[in-house]
C-alpha cells in the first residue's frame, strides 16, 4: 500500500467523537471545499481519495467509514461501480452521491444501485452538510431499530479471534450486531505491542468490531480472578447474549487459561461456543459448523492485516485457511465452515 495512503488510513482511525466521511472526488478544487464545509462544522472527519482505485483502497483498509459521498464521474471506475463496491465492503455506511449530471437517469441508476442520497452539483454548503447529517441520522435510527444481538468474542492474544470466528463475526457484522473484540494481552511474546495494537485495530475496523486489548502477561495468563475480573468487566458493561471464546483442548497454556476463566466469567450469558485455534489439539471436538462461505473472502483480507505475523506465520496463509474451513466442512454439507464447541446454547 502507498506510503501516504497508510498514513490517512492512521488519521482516520485515530478519529473519535466525529463522523468518519470517504469523499470521493477528482476535482481537486470541489473536493477541498466540499472538505472544508464538513469540518467547519466539527461534527466531521473528512478523507479524500481522488479516484475509485484509491477509495477502493480505503474501503478495504479496515477503517469503518460512517459515511460515503461520491462523484459519479470517476476516472477509472464509475460511481456506480464504486457503489457496489462500498455496499459489499461496508454496508452500514450511507453512500451520497453527486453528480454534475442534471440527466435523471443517472439519478435513478443511482438509487437502483441502493444510494442513499442524491445531490447535483454545484451545491451550497448548507445543502451537503443536511444531507450528510440527515443520511447519518437515518443510518443510525435504522441500526437501533433492527433487532441486534451483542457478541463478545474473546482472545489471549492479537489475531486468536479473527483466526477462529473471524468469518462468523462478518456473519454477525452482516445482521447489524454489535461486536466487541477482546484481546487480553498485547502479543508482546510474538512481536512489537505497538505494531500488533494497530493490525488489531486495523482487524476489527475491518469486521465491524469494536476492540477491547488489555495488558495481561503474555505466555504466563492465569486462569484466576486477574484474568476472570477482566472479562467479567467486559461483560457486566455490554451485557452480551454470545460469547465466543478459546476450546479448552489447546497445547498454548494463554489459550487454555482464557478458555477456563471465560466460562466463570460468562456463566451468566445464554450462548457461549468455542472456537479452533492454530494449537488446537486433536481433542477439539466441534458440534455447531457456521456457513461461512460468503464471508472468507472477507476473512482472509482481515487476517492480512496482521501483517508482522502473516510473513511469519504458516497458519495464516490464505490456502490454510481455506483448507481449514473446507475440511471442516465435510461435517455440514461439504459447506465452508468455522466449527464450534458448545458449551451452551439457548433457543
Ligand atoms: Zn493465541
Amino acid at each position: 500500500m502507498l506510503s501516504w495512503i497508510q498514513a490517512e488510513i492512521d488519521a482516520a482511525l485515530a478519529v473519535v467523537d466525529q463522523s468518519r466521511v470517504l469523499l470521493i472526488e477528482d476535482d481537486e478544487s470541489q473536493a477541498r471545499a466540499m472538505t472544508r464545509w464538513l469540518e467547519v462544522t466539527e461534527k466531521f472527519s473528512v478523507t479524500h481519495a481522488s479516484s475509485g482505485y484509491a477509495a477502493e483502497e480505503y474501503l478495504r483498509a479496515g477503517v469503518r467509514w460512517d459515511i460515503v459521498v461520491t462523484d459519479i464521474d470517476l476516472p477509472g471506475m464509475n460511481g456506480l461501480e464504486l457503489l457496489e463496491l462500498c455496499k459489499e465492503l461496508q454496508p452500514q455506511a450511507p453512500v451520497l452521491m453527486v453528480t454534475a449530471h442534471r440527466k435523471f437517469d443517472y439519478a435513478l441508476k443511482a438509487l437502483r444501485g441502493h444510494a442513499d442520497g442524491f445531490l447535483v452539483k454545484p451545491m451550497r454548503r448548507a445543502t451537503l452538510n443536511e444531507k450528510v447529517q440527515e443520511l447519518l441520522d437515518e443510518a443510525r435510527d435504522r441500526a437501533r431499530k433492527s433487532p441486534k444481538e451483542v457478541v463478545v468474542a474473546i482472545g489471549a492474544h492479537p489475531d486468536d479471534v479473527e483466526i477462529g470466528c473471524g468469518g462468523i463475526l462478518l456473519n454477525h457484522a452482516r445482521n447489524g450486531d454489535q461486536i466487541v473484540i477482546v484481546t487480553l494481552t498485547g502479543g508482546e511474546a510474538g512481536g512489537q505491542p505497538d505494531v500488533r495494537h494497530r493490525e488489531s485495530l486495523a482487524a476489527a475496523q475491518a469486521i465491524g468490531a469494536e476492540l477491547r486489548i488489555f495488558d495481561l502477561p503474555d505466555r504466563s495468563i492465569s486462569s484466576g480472578p486477574d484474568t476472570i475480573s477482566v472479562i467479567e468487566g467486559v461483560i457486566r458493561e455490554v451485557q452480551p447474549s454470545v460469547v465466543y471464546t478459546h476450546t479448552a483442548h489447546d497445547a498454548h497454556q494463554d489459550h487454555r487459561s482464557v478458555h477456563a476463566a471465560t466460562l466463570v466469567a460468562a456463566r451468566g450469558v445464554p450462548n457461549v461456543y468455542c472456537y479452533q485455534a492454530p494449537s488446537t489439539t486433536v481433542d477439539f471436538r466441534p458440534t455447531l459448523f457456521v456457513d461461512v462461505e460468503e464471508q472468507l473472502g472477507r476473512k482472509i483480507e482481515v487476517i492480512e492485516l496482521f501483517q508482522s505475523q502473516a510473513r511469519i506465520r504458516p497458519y495464516l496463509a490464505p490456502d490454510h485457511l481455506r483448507s481449514t474451513a473446507s475440511y471442516w466442512g465435510r461435517f455440514s454439507d461439504y459447506r465452508v465452515v468455522e466449527p464450534l464447541e458448545v458449551i451452551r446454547r439457548s433457543a
